[in-house]
């Protein structure tokens, strides 16, 4: 049986979000009550890039899989979620928008949502062996964005976190979740190894590990929902996700198609 992985994908994690990162942050005392689910039904944590290493590899997978990963890099990730992983002994992947990381002085761009990590915490997250990963440097559509300009976020936003950790970033996360067939090429011909999307399905070796496609967990994932999505207990709530996701692509299609139009009627 080809086994099949969870991906979570998961925001801040506060019990006063800003409005902004309301709807896709968890609670601690969720984030606390699922991870005990995981730990619970013998559930082992991978990190991203060592499960795509692993799906390219053909390698054994632990028993039961998961991978547990934070986009945006929210400073809750160091002082509330990343001790409430660490203690039951599961290890995360955080895909950092580099522009939006709180020190980052004449390289800040874009607007973050809330309070974000600072470079000091980003780089004893790595040290902790927490994986680093790269989320562009400013959050744009990367889709939307011409040649030099999607070069440009995902580059340098790379080069940004590689000088904080004083290590290789091997994957990315599209913001949105969201890529195209030439946004994926970019991404492969910037030096990454894998890249994280949003399809809410779990993740096969069959899968290109350039959309791996992850599970969103929100503030209204209750318990069991939560044990739905992690087991594959596919619910209505699933597939109703999926056809929003798919609508969600082909408006944007549509209005790139639009734009494309107006820009050259
Ligand atoms: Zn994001």
């Amino acid at each position: 049986m080809i086994q099949s992985v969870p991906i979570l994908m998961y925001h801040a994690v506060a019990d006063a979000p800003s409005a902004a990162t309301r709807r896709l942050s968890v609670t601690p005392k969720s984030l606390i009550e699922q991870i005990a689910f995981l730990a619970d039904s013998g559930y082992t944590g991978m990190t991203f890039s060592d499960l795509a290493s692993a799906f390219e590899e053909g390698a054994a997978l632990p028993e039961r899989p998961v991978v547990v990963t934070f986009d945006d890099g929210y400073a809750d990730f160091a002082e509330t979620a990343w001790p409430i992983l660490e203690r039951r002994g599961f290890p995360a992947t955080v895909f950092v928008t580099s522009g939006w990381v709180a020190d980052a002085g004449s390289h800040a761009a874009g607007k973050p949502l809330d309070r974000m990590l600072t470079r000091a915490q980003i780089r004893g997250l790595a040290a902790a062996g927490v994986e680093i990963g790269a989320h562009s440097h400013s959050h744009p559509q990367l889709d939307q964005l011409d040649d030099a300009t999607l070069c440009e976020e995902i580059r340098f936003g790379r080069a940004l976190l590689e000088e904080s950790i004083g290590r290789p970033v091997r994957s990315i996360a599209y913001p949105f979740g969201y890529s195209s067939p030439r946004v994926r090429l970019a991404a492969r011909a910037a030096g990454y190894r894998c890249a994280a999307s949003v399809r809410n399905l779990r993740a096969t070796p069959s899968d290109n590990v350039f959309m791996l496609p992850r599970l969103t967990i929100r503030r209204s994932t209750d318990e069991d929902a939560f044990a739905a999505i992690v087991t594959g207990a596919h619910g209505p709530v699933l597939r109703q996700e999926r056809v929003l996701t798919a609508g969600w692509a082909s408006v944007r299609r549509s209005r790139r198609a639009a734009k494309w139009v107006l820009g050259h009627a």
